[in-house]
């Protein structure tokens, strides 16, 4: 893994495509993904992005931003204080590229600077999709935040197996890991969804269904057919994914017959509200999200 220090002028990106509907800027504090070998970075839909890779074999490299704490500082003024016209909405998705949260995150805290900077320029929405459990060491920050803007936590959690068969990769954590730091952040008072995303097979989708929802306030379902970015998930289907799926006697799974099962029962436990689906599910408007039940932590 090559790990290096880029400087940076940006880090507020103007959404398109995807996410263009519910947030108006992304932010990547890395460039690559420490967790590219494990299972999900078999699939990532980052490793298709050029501008991001540089021609680069996803997991291979890690790139860790300087200088966007003034970056940010720059662009928030003159979005939120404009010599002329009115102030802007600010609503972020974090990340759309990589992990926030990579295990280099404990000594780089590249997001504990980011989130101490927010707590004097709050953006409107905030939104953190993570891959990892390690989202919750800045709870303290996440919980001050959670006063100054409308904050999410997403955690993506694509599979109630703990392990898929070799040559599969390991999950970079265990699916239980993630649901235990949804519940966590839940009780502590948090927007917490879990991001089935995307749907890989499952050993009993009801008792997922139960498990994730004791655990978070809203659940977004997703198929890479649906949702890659590419017609039909042609992105996807150059990967090893589909071909290890159907070796493995999952064929149905690179349909979506078992994604909309999947998605009847979630609705059966969840209720229809807060059950989204695919990019209309990633991007609804934050007041159309239930209402935090703040659960006993004693
Ligand atoms: S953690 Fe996210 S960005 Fe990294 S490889 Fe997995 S899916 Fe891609």
């Amino acid at each position: 893994m090559q790990i290096r220090e880029i400087p940076t002028g940006t880090i507020l990106n103007p959404t398109g495509g995807y996410l263009g509907e519910g947030f108006t800027h992304t932010i990547n504090l890395y460039r690559g993904c420490a967790l590219g070998n494990s299972l999900c970075g078999l699939y990532c839909y980052a490793q298709w992005n050029p501008h991001h890779t540089l021609g680069r074999v996803w997991g291979r490299f890690l790139d860790v931003k300087t200088g966007f704490v003034e970056a940010y500082r720059a662009q928030y003024n003159r979005l939120k204080q404009p010599v002329r016209g009115e102030p802007k909405p600010l609503r972020i998705f974090l990340s759309s590229v990589t992990e926030p949260y990579p295990p280099q995150e404990r000594t780089a805290r590249r997001m504990r600077r980011l989130l101490e900077e927010m707590l004097t320029r709050p953006p409107d929405r905030l939104v953190i999709q993570s891959h990892t459990p390690l989202v919750i060491e800045d709870l303290p920050l996440l919980l001050a935040l959670r006063q100054r803007c409308r904050l999410e936590i997403n955690i993506t959690v694509e599979t109630d197996k703990e392990a898929l068969p070799p040559p599969f990769p390991r999950h970079a954590y265990l699916p239980a890991a993630r649901i235990a730091a949804l519940r966590a952040l839940r009780q502590a008072g948090l927007l917490t969804v879990a991001a089935v995303s995307p749907l890989l097979p499952l050993d009993d989708p009801l008792t997922f269904a139960r498990q994730l929802e004791a655990a978070c306030d809203r659940v977004v379902l997703d198929h890479y057919l649906l949702g890659d970015g590419s017609r039909e998930g042609q992105r996807t289907k150059q990967t090893k994914l589909p071909m290890l799926l159907n070796a493995n006697g999952w064929n149905a799974w690179t349909g979506l017959a078992p994604f909309d099962e999947v998605v009847k029962t979630f609705r059966q436990v969840f209720g229809d509200a807060r059950v989204g689906i695919s990019r209309a599910g990633f991007n609804v408007a934050h007041r159309d999200l239930p209402d935090i039940q703040v659960q006993d932590s004693s």
